[in-house]
């Protein structure tokens, strides 16, 4: 039986600084393809091109529902350094719905394999980061059983990128890192999301690299955060 993804959680408008078109085109996208919920989580400051903090501060004035699709306004915030420290202020994550944390070349040195599992347990630790993005990039290698088991003990998901699995990604070894992370999840049960990183209206709810993927490690659908928003839910801070 298909599954059926109802829920896209990583997404960028234009104020990211290298994405292009605007949280009404991408909410209108997700309608389109009967998404139920959108997460549109704008890359922090500390990115080359990002907005000003001012723009997550009056985020509140963004109506949460359009086109029939709800909207979860968010931020991805660069892990700066191997302490887990990110480019937000905890007070200032609290406000946003979603938050997904997430290494990024031009905002992180490229550290040994126990400095960047360090980074990202560190980072797992707080309480207002939701979701660890792309965890898949061997510029950035990390102990897939740490990471999980951390996943597991601070209750955050793990993300699998689909734009991380295109052809031609910036991101190396998505697919094979994948491979190794999904194992682990199985065994701790672990969930995951699914998340586009969509940087354009047209890749909204793009999620077939990932679901191929899942589909061939027969990966359990109960462990799959787009299944349902209530499952969601329970990992994100404006529902908690
Ligand atoms: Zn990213
Ligand atoms: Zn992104």
């Amino acid at each position: 039986m298909k599954m059926k993804y109802v829920l896209d959680t990583h997404t960028h408008t234009v104020v990211s600084g290298h994405a292009y078109n605007t949280i009404n085109e991408m909410m209108q996208a997700a309608a389109d393809r009967g998404l139920e919920l959108l997460g549109i989580t704008e890359h922090a400051m500390a990115m080359p091109g990002a907005c000003h903090e001012f723009y997550f501060q009056n985020g509140r004035r963004v109506p949460r529902e359009r086109y029939g699709v709800k909207l979860l306004f968010g931020a991805e915030v660069n892990i700066m350094d191997f302490d887990g420290r990110v480019d937000m202020s905890d007070s200032l994550m609290q406000k946003m719905d979603i938050v997904i944390a997430s290494m990024h070349v031009p905002c992180m040195k490229k550290g040994s394999r126990d400095q960047n599992t360090q980074a990202y347990i560190e980072v797992m630790k707080n309480p207002w980061v939701n979701i660890i993005g792309h965890p898949d990039d061997s510029r950035f290698p990390i102990d897939y059983e740490a990471l999980v088991q951390a996943a597991r003990e601070y209750g955050k998901l793990l993300e699998i990128n689909n734009h991380s699995m295109e052809p031609g990604a910036s991101r190396q070894g998505a697919r094979e890192n994948y491979l190794e992370m999904l194992s682990w999840c199985i065994r701790y049960e672990v969930p995951v999301v699914v998340g586009s990183d969509a940087h354009v209206d047209i890749e909204v709810g793009t999620h077939e690299n990932a679901y191929k993927l899942l589909t061939e490690t027969g990966f359990p659908e109960k462990l799959v955060a787009n299944t349902g928003v209530d499952f969601l839910k329970k990992y994100v801070n404006c529902y908690k």
